[in-house]
């Protein structure tokens, strides 16, 4: 039973690198369940909280991550948010920022934090990052404000001492520990000797909202990346695709693309079909603004939007989440535009 005197967190392990406990002893890998975890983290004994787990069944590499097991999240987070303080969720890395994007949607209202964490080499192994990413990242959920508010309401991903915004997020090495990057949003708060916050950049405890979980999304979009010599045939084939609703479309620099007749075409007949183009650069810092260049201002001309700084797992979580909940086509325009839930800086 709960002891209501202390702040309670679940942990929710869907897979990945961090779950897979290596056997001190033989070195196998081992499944995840909690008696494991303690057992080689005996650390987490140590906090003066209430945790409690649940795991997927069976526990998925994180490549395998759909939009099916985010609302299977966000349901776990729905039924468990009156009895807990703040969720956990143990994730793979590979595709950590885009369940961290999609959550901060379809988590209408947060008010605790959900902090994604995962590690490079398993627990168990000597040099593994997963002991630290986890105990910090538990503590990170637990820690509140002396008017008892939580110091993070959002959804957030906690990686080599690094608390960072969820869907400001990109993952940006496959080796080292410090996988992950928020290339356009300040980081929210370093761990060193003690866990130091930069409260001004957090998202503000909001005592007038409640949660309202988002379970659908839409993924009839592509991400199509430009490229010097890029091919009429292959993106008009593409572009008039009927199930196509939208693209993330990711251009040079500050939102440039070639002056191609054929490209500006196909780009203004698809707006007309009223799908929904957003610019994003592949630059992994800065944001796009067509108006500065000839190159930029004629895809503003054919009805693309900008799409700002957002990443492109922020980019293609918003737009999936917006065409799932049955906006009309001028609603999803501005709303794509619109700051939501921190993701993005309005230019
Ligand atoms: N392939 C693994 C995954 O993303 C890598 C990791 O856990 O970091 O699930």
């Amino acid at each position: 039973m709960n002891n209501k005197e202390k702040p309670s967190i679940l942990l929710i392990y869907t897979g990945g690198t961090i779950g897979m406990m290596s056997n001190a002893e033989t070195g196998a890998l081992e499944n995840f369940n909690f008696e494991h975890l303690l057992r080689y983290v005996p650390e987490i004994k140590q906090f003066n909280l209430n945790i409690s787990s649940q795991t997927f069944n069976p526990p998925i590499d994180s490549s395998d991550m759909h939009p099916e097991h985010w609302a299977n999240l966000v349901e776990i987070i729905h039924s468990n948010y009156n009895s807990y303080d703040g969720f956990v969720i143990l994730h793979g890395t590979d595709t950590m920022a885009f369940t961290a994007s999609a959550l901060s949607f379809m988590l209408e209202g947060l008010n605790k934090p959900v902090i994604l964490t995962g590690s490079q080499l398993p627990i168990g192994v000597l040099r593994t990052d997963g002991k630290e990413n986890l105990l910090t990242a538990i503590e990170i959920a637990a820690a509140k404000n002396a008017d008892g508010t939580p110091i993070v309401p959002e959804v957030c991903i906690f990686f080599n001492q690094k608390l960072m915004r969820g869907n400001r997020c990109t993952k940006i090495s496959a080796e080292s520990f410090d996988a992950f990057s928020s290339n356009n949003y300040p980081v929210l708060a370093k761990a060193g000797l003690e866990i130091q916050y930069d409260y001004k950049q957090i998202r503000p405890y909001n005592p007038a909202v409640t949660l309202v979980p988002h379970y659908t999304l839409d993924s009839d979009i592509i991400i199509f990346s430009l490229f010097p010599g890029i091919k009429p045939d292959i993106i008009k084939n593409v572009l008039t695709n009927d199930s196509l609703k939208g693209i993330i479309f990711r251009t040079f620099g500050s939102g440039n693309a070639p002056q191609d007749e054929w490209l500006v075409e196909a780009l203004t007949e698809s707006t007309r079909q009223e799908k929904i183009i957003v610019n994003i650069t592949q630059c992994s810092t800065g944001s796009v603004k067509m108006h500065l260049y000839e190159t930029g201002l004629q895809l503003l001309e054919s009805g693309i939007i900008s799409g700002a700084d957002l990443t492109v797992e922020a980019a293609l979580t918003k737009l999936m989440f917006l065409l799932g909940k049955g906006l009309t086509h001028d609603e999803i325009r501005s709303e794509m535009r619109r700051n939501i839930c921190g993701e993005l800086t309005e230019n």
